[in-house]
């Protein structure tokens, strides 16, 4: 670990003033430490934000909002959230630990850096650690990295189950720095590897996330997250899906679908919601309309069993979902 300054401001303007590239914001720090730790992150200035006013959990006419300093699992514990969102809290229990749930925070969880193991080892090849280093997932261990949105650059998956489900339900971050505050779609929050993959969103220097707004919608209380990875805790997914619905009776009047684990950024499936508007809650139905999931779709040499392994996901969330009616 190298030196660095540090802050613990009370008011935002504090916290922004002077952030910039070689700045880094402490909430929880089950991310940052542990990378500063392995000298993959080495910021010049930390600033410890978790005094700063950005807490409450709260639901109103536009929705829920819910402050970036509250912890992984107060939210998921919270009555609301259970009740009007069940899809957020299944997303955030199936995630991480116990432990580190009680610790991290709802934006540090957004801002979560990918679980490539090369991204993390500094003796390797690694584009969106050391741009222009190379890719050592290209041609080493890449069972669970990227199939969707991958580039000759990186194919390493997003890796929070968060933010799948709160692509899938619509949500916009709020974001303030230096030139004020702005809302972003979490949908266009994140972005692709592309050339660049050390531009991991559309966050500038120095800016924070300061909440996030889910909005009401006739599908989000009728919501699941189901996650495949290779152990039942403590693990990243292999493939996930987050899946809410408008039902008319047994037929499905909208669907809002998402996957993780499979693409470089929370995954939405839009034909895949095409195809499951209007129909009946049937097997047949959901076969069909997974069809298009992995449309596209790059496997790597160890990762050839993801899209089927997407598909049968989204299969197994259909059906629970609608067999829970
Ligand atoms: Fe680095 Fe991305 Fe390649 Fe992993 S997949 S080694 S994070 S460039």
């Amino acid at each position: 670990m190298r030196a660095y300054t540090f802050s613990q401001p009370r008011v935002v303007r504090e916290a922004i003033a002077h952030a910039g590239t070689d700045t880094a914001f402490l909430a929880g720090g089950t991310t940052l430490v542990d990378l500063m730790k392995l000298d993959v992150m080495t910021p010049a200035r930390v600033v410890d934000i978790n005094r700063l006013p950005l807490r409450g959990i709260t639901l109103d006419r536009d929705g829920l909002h819910v402050g970036a300093l509250e912890r992984m699992s107060d939210v998921a514990a919270d009555h609301n959230v259970r009740r009007d969102y069940p899809l957020i809290a299944q997303a955030l229990e199936l995630s991480a630990s116990a432990q580190l749930r009680n610790m991290a925070s709802i934006g540090g969880n957004l801002l979560q850096r990918t679980r490539c193991g090369y991204f993390r080892d500094v003796t390797t090849a690694c584009n969106k650690r050391e741009p222009g280093s190379g890719c050592s997932a290209l041609t080493g261990i890449n069972r669970t990295h990227a199939i969707l949105g991958t580039s000759d650059a990186c194919v390493a998956t997003h890796p929070s189950d968060l933010a799948v489900a709160l692509v899938a339900l619509g949500t916009d971050v709020h974001l303030v720095g230096g030139q004020g505050t702005r809302t972003v779609p979490l949908d266009t929050f994140y972005a692709l590897p592309g050339s660049t993959p050390q531009v991991e969103n559309v966050l500038r220097p120095g800016e924070l996330i300061t909440g996030i707004t889910v909005p009401r919608s006739m599908w989000a209380a009728n919501s699941i997250y189901v996650k495949i990875r290779d152990r039942q805790s403590y693990e990243f997914a292999l493939a996930s899906a987050a899946v809410a619905v408008e039902w008319r009776g047994r037929t499905i009047r909208q669907a809002r679908i998402a996957a993780g684990g499979v693409g470089t950024r929370p995954w939405r499936l839009p034909a895949v919601e095409r195809a499951l508007a209007g129909r009946p809650a049937t097997a047949d139905t959901f076969e069909e309309a997974v069809r298009t999931a992995a449309d596209g779709a790059l496997p790597l040499s160890h990762n050839a069993f993801k899209p089927a392994l997407l598909r049968q996901t989204l299969i197994r969330a259909l059906t629970v979902l609608a067999e829970s009616r």
